[in-house]
């Protein structure tokens, strides 16, 4: 085995490092933006690669970005933060440029498989990975093997529907996790429920984050702890529903807003045991924190390098 080049598309940044065969430190490393506005987001990607390169040889480069994308091509189909990324062929582009190998697949997936490997989620062979931030995301670990599906797109979690009636969702279609339980769902419900007259500490604010409605819960605020109450509430159905498919071991959450602790978990779990359909899903079920942090990304890159260079 030799080096892997791993690289992390995030919503404003690019990070690319270099790994040494069974290291999770990096030898070098390398940030660009990927910011919107800015073109040429390809051109920056390959010159932070090129400025990490080593001598030594490269077995293969592995991506994790957001998608909608397509693991099995290589190709990334649309991406929120860099619109000239329509139908991309990034790995056959990045694989012809530096003559290795280029795998890739979406950030929640990659997530999951880099705590099922070098995180929280090591020895265990079902693990439901759930990052909840801006929006909520999946990665599944199904009797040892990374979950993709026929087209790629599988563990798409954040995206079950828990009421066709419900709140629009990120996506356009309406009542998924995402739209009761990420961190813009949680500020958008106070605002609303300002807007109608409920009493708060908090002002409707269009820029309202999850973080400032946790700040608010801390201090006692009503309203921004029944915030939380229904986020918990639905985040607690959906993954009721994910034990029944994937009947995991372990269930480890990431992403800012599940740093809030027992404001949301508390009523999760009460939830979620009120709506499993047979106790002994919850037998032994742990329930933890990613220990990866911003790391994740890049790490799942790296591992799924590794394991796809191994054959
Ligand atoms: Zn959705």
């Amino acid at each position: 085995m030799n080096l892997i080049v791993a690289v992390d598309i995030g919503g404003t940044h690019i990070r690319v490092a270099v790994y040494e065969p069974n290291s999770i430190i990096p030898l070098d490393h390398q940030r660009t933006r990927s910011h919107a506005s800015e073109a040429g987001v390809y051109e920056r990607l390959v010159q932070a690669i090129e400025a990490v390169w080593p001598k030594e040889k490269v077995d293969a480069i592995g991506i994790a970005s957001p998608g909608p994308l397509d693991p099995y091509t290589g190709t990334i189909l649309a991406t929120p933060n860099i619109p000239e990324w329509q139908n991309f062929p990034l790995a056959s582009k990045l694989s012809k440029h530096f003559g290795v190998p280029v795998y890739l697949d979406n950030d929640a997936n990659m997530a999951g498989l880099a705590e099922w490997q070098y995180g929280a989620g090591k020895g265990h062979r079902d693990l439901v990975y759930i990052t909840i931030s801006t929006g909520i995301g999946g990665g599944v670990i199904s009797s040892g093997h990374l979950l993709q599906g026929f087209h790629g797109m599988g563990a798409e979690l954040g995206h079950m529907i828990i009421d066709p009636n419900g709140p629009l969702c990120g996506c356009g279609y309406h009542g998924h996790v995402e739209s009761f339980s990420s961190g813009p769902a949680i500020a958008r419900y106070v605002n609303k429920q300002i807007s109608i007259g409920q009493n708060s500490t908090l002002q409707a604010d269009p820029d309202l984050t999850a973080h400032q409605v946790a700040d608010a819960a801390f201090q006692g605020d009503s309203l921004a702890i029944s915030a939380f109450e229904r986020a918990g509430h639905y985040l607690g159905i959906g993954v009721a529903n994910y034990l029944a498919i994937f009947d995991p071991s372990i269930l480890i959450f990431g992403g800012g807003v599940s740093q809030v602790g027992d404001l949301l978990f508390k009523p999760f779990e009460e939830s979620l045991r009120k709506h499993t359909f047979h106790p002994h899903y919850l037998d032994n079920l742990i329930i933890t924190k990613a220990a990866l942090g911003d790391d994740a990304g890049l790490l799942g890159a790296l591992a799924l390098a590794r394991m796809s260079s191994q054959g």
